[in-house]
């Protein structure tokens, strides 16, 4: 069904995990009053379909300021009968990290409450397009919802926050000619799941390819299926470069995004380096793959091929964006380049592209630490952080 004349709303918000959530709570708290918030599940995006069985790599604090971040936020926590999820969070150890289902349960408990509020509306469903016209700044958002139906609705807009998400970079097998079946990084983080996804009674080799805060979360699963029950299972972790750790100076954090932390750090620090590796526990089913300076090619060539399993854990890519065109679809976008400074997106021209905002995994805003390295902040205090910063421009 497509309507005649299109809902108008103050803002448009698209994806509902941790960054679409905050998104939606700084609009309300500078007081947009009419929100349409899309989403396929509402259901905390990736940290609880994904990530509920992966350790934190941030404080439990961190958690909490995120959940305190705005009014809309606090009320809603208000509102929630206890136990509730902020409740449960507050119980735990606030210095500590904690299991990810903590923070997808809170993600989750947020949407619930915020989904109630009279200024959202909710559209269950994908944005498929938006389409810009330039003569008035206005957005045109095609929504394909996610009935049975599968039909379409519009609605216009003056800005958009596309929270659309990231998921994990799945390149091509190094070398061509060979069998082996890829797994999804998605699946190797969720032990529940990749349980049933290795074969318990032959020998099975898994190769994994990078030293990422995620391969080394992948390389603590595969340890723990092999020492319980998957004793046929060995890994030949394919690296490039040294283990590096997010490391505390004076009033700040040395690679505070990309570095090892939490429970991968200590795996990392206690059983990976080749100082213990051949000693540790892990050391028993990893093998480890120099494939630093010139030889990864050789690398790939004698050792991939006897391996059965291969995942990837080179990073993440954001998700495909809606089709984004300008003037009743005579013309696209073209491509389009995120800048965090502002939060917005600028088109070939350097032009700055009307109402078009991001944040979330896949549109982090980009920090340079007192040594001058340059990285994308991510996780969901930073998410709150940054919009905090931004969304005072954006209305
Ligand atoms: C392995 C791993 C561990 C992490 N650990 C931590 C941690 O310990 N602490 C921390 O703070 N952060 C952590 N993060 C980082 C971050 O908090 C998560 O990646 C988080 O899920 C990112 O949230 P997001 O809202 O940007 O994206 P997502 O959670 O991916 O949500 C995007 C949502 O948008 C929806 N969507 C996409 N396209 C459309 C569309 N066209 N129309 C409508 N909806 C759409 C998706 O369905 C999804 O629901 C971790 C990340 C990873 C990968």
């Amino acid at each position: 069904m497509t309507r005649a004349v299109p809902t108008k709303y103050a803002a448009v918000v698209v994806g509902a995990g941790p960054a679409g959530v905050a998104a939606l709570g700084n609009l309300l708290e500078l007081g947009l009053n009419k929100i349409a918030w899309i989403d396929p599940s509402f259901d905390g995006g990736k940290i609880n379909k994904n990530y509920r069985e992966v350790p934190s790599n941030t404080k439990v604090s961190f958690f909490q300021t995120f959940a305190t971040g705005v009014q809309p936020f606090r009320s809603v926590i208000q509102k929630t009968p206890t136990p509730n999820a902020f409740s449960v969070l507050n119980k735990l150890d606030q210095a500590d990290t904690c299991s990810l289902h903590y923070a997808a349960d809170l993600c989750r408990a947020l949407t619930d409450g915020m989904l109630k509020l009279d200024q959202v509306s909710q559209y269950r469903g994908t944005v498929v397009a938006a389409d810009l016209k330039e003569t008035t700044s206005n957005w045109t958002v095609d929504i394909k919802l996610q009935d049975s139906s599968s039909s379409h609705i519009q609605v216009t807009t003056s800005r958009i926050i596309l929270c659309t998400g990231s998921s994990p970079t799945n390149p091509p097998l190094p070398i061509s000619g060979t069998s082996i079946e890829s797994l999804d990084l998605d699946t190797v983080l969720k032990p529940s799941i990749l349980y049933d996804h290795i074969p318990k009674n032959q020998p099975t080799t898994v190769a994994v390819i990078g030293a990422s805060h995620s391969a080394i979360l992948a390389l603590m699963n595969f340890v723990d299926l092999a020492r319980s029950s998957h004793p046929n299972l060995r890994i030949k972790w394919f690296t490039r470069h040294p283990l590096r750790y997010a490391e505390f100076m004076d009033g700040w954090i040395l690679r505070d995004n990309t570095g090892l932390k939490g429970q991968a750090a200590q795996f990392a620090r206690e059983q990976l380096e080749d100082a213990c590796l051949s000693k540790s526990d892990a050391g028993r089913f990893i093998r480890k793959i120099d494939t630093s300076s010139g030889r990864e090619d050789a690398a790939y060539k004698a050792e991939l091929p006897e391996c059965t399993h291969i995942v990837h854990a080179i990073g993440y890519q954001r998700n495909a964006l809606p089709s984004l065109t300008r003037n009743n679809n005579k013309s696209p976008l073209g491509e389009i380049e995120w800048d965090s400074e502002f939060g917005g997106f600028v088109d070939q021209q350097n032009e700055v592209v009307p109402g078009l905002h991001g944040a979330g995994i896949a549109f982090p805003e980009k920090v340079v630490d007192p040594m001058g390295n340059v990285e994308h902040a991510v996780g969901f205090f930073k998410f709150m952080k940054f919009l905090k910063r931004v969304t005072p421009s954006w209305v």
